[in-house]
């Protein structure tokens, strides 16, 4: 419950003016007030507070036509204790109701019962323990019984001061009592007044009655939070309200000037919390005969009002930022949807399309200009594409169910069956609540097509297989033929060596024997011969050497063909061969006038290989570079190469040479560059041939460099160390 206060100046209550001025300063108010018993009454114990230093006390009045000692002001003390405060004065045992009658101050203790006194004090609004009581009468040291009690804690002794109020009190009541039913005048004045602050403290916002220059007279509880503050509260909460006044003052004299019905905002500080408070002040003047102008003013604290309504702004602000965002989104999406070849649907809970892409369009919307037939195709794809989500928008299915299915849609233009793979899945909001359904079809033709394309090229495949199979037989056939004949031609092949080396055996014995009777004719065994003679026996001489050579090279073909044909190995320097071979080919060479140079290679080591067979081969060679070449010269060199371990044997001429396309084939068993009947060159084509066979034998091989008309140079080239 509120307090009633005098109006008083932040001045007065820290000034502390001599005793006399201050009883002065009292009496001018019992003046002002002369006929306002609990306001006189009121000053009075604050006077007492301010000036004799009483911290606590309450004033009793005997209202003697009720019968009743009644609470009718207090100071640091509740008032509600006081205005409840009610005693009977007919209780002769109760120690007020002695106290009035007492000549001075009393010391009395309430609230306990103890051993000294044989009455207990009723509880006063001081609460338990010892206090004063001081008869307060208008006439000093009167035996009447005095017009009311002054209680005060325990404190200093009854001081000048204090005796001093306790008349001057007294005297004023007496005066004010002298009216009329003063008790009856309080009751209502409490009735009312309780009235008034229960309503106006049952008023939310703070509510105040100032005078003119913002001093607070009255005040609802709210307001006292704000505006009010005793002096033993804490030193924060005094410095806020003291600023509150200030803030408040402002908007007051502000509100003089601008007119005091404009309603405005004036910012508080919360004493405590020192949080801002803001409120929106209405103020209005009211005249009052006794008090002179004041204001009242109602203030509406609109701090959460404020804070909504820029919280409010705020999630407007971020909604719009948020609906930027969304819409940034939706084209993304929009965008990317549209570069998707695939057509794409997004339907509501409802069934109904929301999104689609132009793919998506071509086949599910019908243009301007279509045929019926479009429209009813378009309906047809309609119908098929809503019975394949109608599942999805029952809500069949997990959250995350993707489903799967075929589709045959028509083109809407040309009526075409396009056969489609669509995969259609859920979007759900955070609480779980389907918010739309996204389906994409993909085109089946092209993989069915690519399907049956590979089954094509499987079946072709697999017809391939069957006639690489067949092939592979059919091969393996003729292989097993050709086994089969290259057995018989060996066995062919073997009887004939066996043949020419029986029969060259036996042509060889007769020549022998003829080439011997010639010879002996013509070394005249058998008588001088004429010059016809001696030239005919020549001629037989010459074409029976002929024919012995050519049956001995027959014979050592057969022979290496039969593999019997031992190797001798020995070591020999093969620079030695070389005038062995010029000395025995010496009347060929002086014939043909052309000029041999070895060119022999002393440093080489020793060869350790058939004498007769490489020097056999070289023969072959010298003998074939003589016949074939008809001027220039013939080199015959021996050279050592010592990384591969190898010797040869290099013959060079400047003869006819070799066509390249002849290189291989003159080494070929009785092949010629000229087979030709009229060939100019005789020979059997078995000399190379039979040097090729040899120089394997040994481990080695003949090469051939030639260029038609410039000559050739067959190589001999065999290991230093032969192998058998
Ligand atoms: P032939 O007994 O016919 O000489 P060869 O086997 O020794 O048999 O030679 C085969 C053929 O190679 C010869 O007929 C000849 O055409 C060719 N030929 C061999 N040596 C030479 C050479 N030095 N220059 C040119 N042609 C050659």
């Amino acid at each position: 419950m509120a307090r009633l206060q005098p109006a008083r100046s932040h001045a007065r209550q820290t000034l502390s003016p001599a005793a006399g001025a201050a009883r002065l300063e009292l009496l001018e108010y019992f003046l002002i007030h002369h006929d306002d018993l609990q306001r006189s009454a009121q000053a009075s114990l604050e006077w007492l507070h301010r000036h004799a230093a009483v911290k606590r006390s309450v004033c009793l009045l005997a209202d003697r036509d009720s019968g009743t000692l009644l609470g009718v002001a207090g100071c640091g003390v509740p008032i509600a204790d006081v205005e409840m405060f009610a005693s009977s004065l007919s209780d002769e045992g109760n120690p007020l109701v002695g106290a009035l009658a007492s000549a001075g101050p009393v010391i009395l203790k309430s609230g306990r019962r103890n051993g000294i006194s044989t009455r207990a004090t009723p509880p006063t609004p001081l609460g338990p323990g010892v206090f004063v009581a001081v008869p307060l009468r208008a006439v000093r040291e009167s035996t009447e019984g005095a017009v009311g009690l002054l209680l005060m804690g325990p404190g200093p002794d009854t001081t000048a001061d204090i005796s001093w109020l306790s008349t001057v009190l007294g005297q004023k009541l007496d005066q004010i009592r002298g009216r009329g039913s003063l008790a009856e005048e309080v009751r209502k004045l409490r009735r009312e007044r309780s009235l008034l602050f229960t309503i106006i403290n049952s008023v939310t916002d703070p509510i105040m009655l100032t005078d003119t220059e913002g001093r607070l007279i009255v005040a609802n509880s709210r307001a006292e939070k704000l505006f009010a503050a005793g002096e033993e509260e804490s030193e924060g909460r005094r410095r806020a309200v003291e600023l509150n006044n200030m803030l408040f003052s402002a908007a007051l004299s502000r509100s003089a000037v601008e007119g005091p019905s404009e309603a405005r905002e004036l910012l508080l500080v919360d004493p405590s919390e020192g949080s801002d408070l803001l409120f929106e002040v209405l103020s209005s003047i009211v005249e009052d005969s006794r008090e002179g102008t004041g204001i009242v003013s109602v203030l509406r604290n609109i701090t959460d009002l404020r804070r909504a309504t820029e919280q409010i702004e705020e999630n407007y602000q971020r909604l719009r930022v948020l609906e930027a965002e969304a819409r940034t989104e939706r084209d993304r999406l929009n965008l990317i949807i549209d570069s998707v070849a695939d057509p794409i649907i997004v339907t509501d809970p409802t069934g109904e399309t929301v999104l689609m892409n132009a793919p998506a369009e071509v086949l599910f919307t019908v243009p301007a200009t279509a045929a019926d037939i479009a429209e009813r195709n378009v309906q047809a794809n309609d119908a098929h594409f809503s019975s394949f989500i109608s599942g999805l928008l029952l809500g069949e299915g997990g959250p995350r169910e993707i489903r799967r299915g075929e589709l045959g849609l028509l083109n809407p233009s040309s009526s075409e069956l396009i056969p489609v793979e669509a995969i259609a899945g859920k979007v759900q909001s955070e609480s779980g609540e389907l918010t739309a359904v996204v389906t994409i079809l993909h085109d089946r033709r092209e993989a069915l097509e690519r399907a049956r394309l590979y089954e094509q090229l499987k079946l072709a495949s697999d017809e391939l297989q069957a006639r690489v199979q067949a092939a592979t037989a059919e091969l393996a056939t003729q292989n097993e033929l050709l086994r089969r004949q290259a057995i018989e031609l060996e066995q062919a092949s073997r009887l004939k060596s066996q043949f020419l080396a029986n029969m060259s055996h036996e042509f060889r014995t007769p020549l022998n024997a003829i080439l011997g009777y010639t010879h002996m004719l013509l070394h005249g065994v058998a008588g001088d011969l004429t010059v016809p003679a001696r030239r005919q026996l020549s001629r037989i001489d010459s074409n029976g050497r002929h024919l012995l050579t050519i049956i001995n090279e027959i014979l050592d073909i057969t022979r290496i063909e039969a593999g019997k044909m031992p190797i001798q190995i020995s070591e020999f320097d093969a620079s030695e061969i070389v005038p062995e071979v010029m000395a025995e080919l010496d009347p060929v060479i002086t014939r043909s006038k052309l000029v041999v140079t070895p060119k022999l290679n002393p440093g080489a080591p020793a060869v350790h290989s058939d004498r007769q067979k490489v020097k056999q081969i070289v023969v072959n060679l010298l003998s074939n570079a003589l016949k074939f070449t008809h001027q220039g010269g013939i080199d015959i060199a021996v050279l050592y190469d010592r990384p591969s371990g190898t010797i040869s044997i290099a013959v060079s001429d400047t003869g006819i040479g070799i066509a390249p396309e002849h290189h291989e084939r003159i080494f070929e068993d009785f092949r010629q560059v000229d087979d030709s009947p009229s060939r100019q060159y005789g020979g059997t084509g078995l000399g190379l041939a039979i040097c090729r066979r040899l120089a394997a034998a040994l481990g080695g091989r003949i090469a051939l460099r030639s260029t038609l008309g410039q000559g050739s140079t067959f190589t001999l080239t065999i290991p230093v160390e032969a192998t058998q």
